[in-house]
């Protein structure tokens, strides 16, 4: 999987030109975007359908699930909606999550332009949309060896955005028409809100981001409350299922994101519950007790073994551990019993690479290709498709692997500067080709900058001549 683990931090490291935009944001705690399949898998089944009720798309609505233990979330105009790991942890059922969710996705609806606090008119400032683009893309990327974007500046500015008091009543009231819509109650978003408003009165809860941006009140929240229990679904209630979702998400995150002692300690061998074991073979595996890790793995497969997470867990624990020829039965299970999954078969295409065996090439490419077909902009994707074709000779294939990473984070130079060297050495008329032809087009290159470019080209190349004796 692709989650940040104890001995690679799959961070995603700032994009250079965003990060020189953002430097005189505010620093704030490392962040970075996340990617797990099971994870985004059951929060994009509860909010999906809640999308289409509000009249959103959902392939048009990136959610991110941004590795902050801070409570926070936010939305843009670009239909982006990041959801710190934090706020998940603080939210006590999987109708409070949905409700905080509907929430951002109300100000995607209404199109609110996030300001900041210090400008109150005016729009959004143009390098953020930018910036927000990149990240759009960049989120494909599981890796931080990947590419570059995501930085701690980032996350810290649009923290320090808001939106004006009025539009967070309209997206409160438009999330409750949407999940009304959708069968779901309006209750777990006054319920969120309550907690921390009580919290708000007696503690230091304004020290959450979340609530500077969205400032509560007992106005705001009782013009929710009103509406939220008039609504015809208010007494819905979360299934069971749903809460055994919920709770596991959850021992995953703290399993990943926290100490290993702090989840053994807040999951006891004496806690025999799916979620609890679940949260002990993550904390084992990342405290380098590997065996006793496996072994947990083992026994949650024993109950359910045709569970893709399971295998994949399984999968990334002897990778990490420098066993990548073990990994590939495991990560192939995963692809197996998932198969629309493009982030476990960019598992297994890294455990097949770094096992080293040449015949493993082959089958490699044919995963990436599988995933970069379901997830055109996956930065780590294309990376090792690269190198797989440069482990075979290929070089043409390599360059535009990388001109096609490029082009998915946005930066059109290096993609149009890839895809013209892939030009060269790819043989006229293939698919290939044309492709590496389409990405110098498609990244606005004239044909003055190819002539520029190739002059260029020329004279370095000219000065690396080495006349034969
Ligand atoms: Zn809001």
């Amino acid at each position: 999987m692709s989650w940040l683990s104890r001995v690679r931090y799959r961070w995603l490291a700032p994009l250079a030109g965003v990060a020189a935009a953002l430097a005189f944001a505010a620093p704030a705690s490392a962040q970075s975007i996340i990617r797990d399949t099971e994870i985004e898998g059951v929060i994009r089944g509860w909010s999906d359908p809640v999308f289409v009720a509000m009249g959103l798309t959902p392939e048009d609505v990136e959610l991110l699930l941004v590795n902050d233990p801070d409570l926070n979330a936010f939305a843009t105009r670009g239909r982006i909606i990041g959801v710190n790991t934090g706020l998940i942890l603080r939210t006590t059922t999987p109708n409070q999550l949905l409700g905080v969710i509907a929430h951002e996705a109300g100000h995607v609806k209404n199109r609110h332009p996030m300001r900041d606090g210090a400008a109150a008119a005016g729009a959004q400032p143009f390098w953020m949309t930018m910036a927000l683009g990149a990240l759009a893309v960049a989120a494909g990327a599981p890796d931080a060896g990947a590419l570059l974007i995501g930085s701690s500046q980032y996350f810290g500015t649009i923290g320090a955005l808001k939106y004006m008091q009025s539009q967070e009543g309209e997206a409160d009231l438009t999330a409750l028409r949407g999940m009304n819509a959708a069968g779901e109650s309006g209750r777990g978003l006054v319920e969120f809100f309550e907690n921390f408003r009580s919290q708000e009165v007696f503690s230091d809860a304004r020290r959450y981001p979340y609530f500077r941006s969205h400032p509560l009140s007992s106005q705001r929240i009782e013009a929710l409350r009103r509406p939220a229990e008039a609504a015809a679904n208010y007494a819905h209630v979360d299934s069971p299922e749903r809460m055994a979702q919920h709770a596991l998400i959850l021992a995953k995150i703290h399993g990943f994101m926290d100490h290993p002692n702090a989840t053994l300690r807040e999951y006891p061998e004496t806690d025999t519950s799916l979620p609890g074991r679940y949260a002990r073979a993550i904390a084992w595996y990342r405290d380098g007790q590997t065996e006793k890790a496996l072994a947990a793995v083992d026994a949650l497969m024993q109950g359910d073994p045709e569970n893709p997470y399971f295998w994949e867990l399984k999968g990334q624990i002897l990778f990490e551990e420098g066993r990548p020829t073990e990994a590939i039965g495991a990560h192939q299970r995963s692809v197996e019993l998932k198969p629309d999954a493009p982030l476990l078969r960019i598992n297994l295409a890294h455990a097949l690479l770094e096992s080293g065996d040449p015949d493993n090439l082959d089958p490699a490419i044919d995963q990436l290709k599988r995933a970069t077909a379901m997830e055109h902009d996956n930065t780590m994707a294309w990376r090792l498709l690269g190198q797989a074709y440069d482990r075979q000779g290929k070089e043409g294939e390599a360059r535009l692997a990388s001109a096609e990473m490029y082009y998915a984070v946005g930066d059109t130079r290096q993609a149009t500067q890839f895809a013209l060297r892939a030009r060269d050495m790819l043989t006229q008329n293939t698919p290939e080709y044309r492709r590496a032809m389409d990405i110098v087009f498609a990244s606005g290159a004239t044909q003055d900058d190819l002539n520029d470019l190739e002059r260029r080209q020329r004279r370095q190349s000219d000065g690396d001549f080495q006349p034969v004796p």
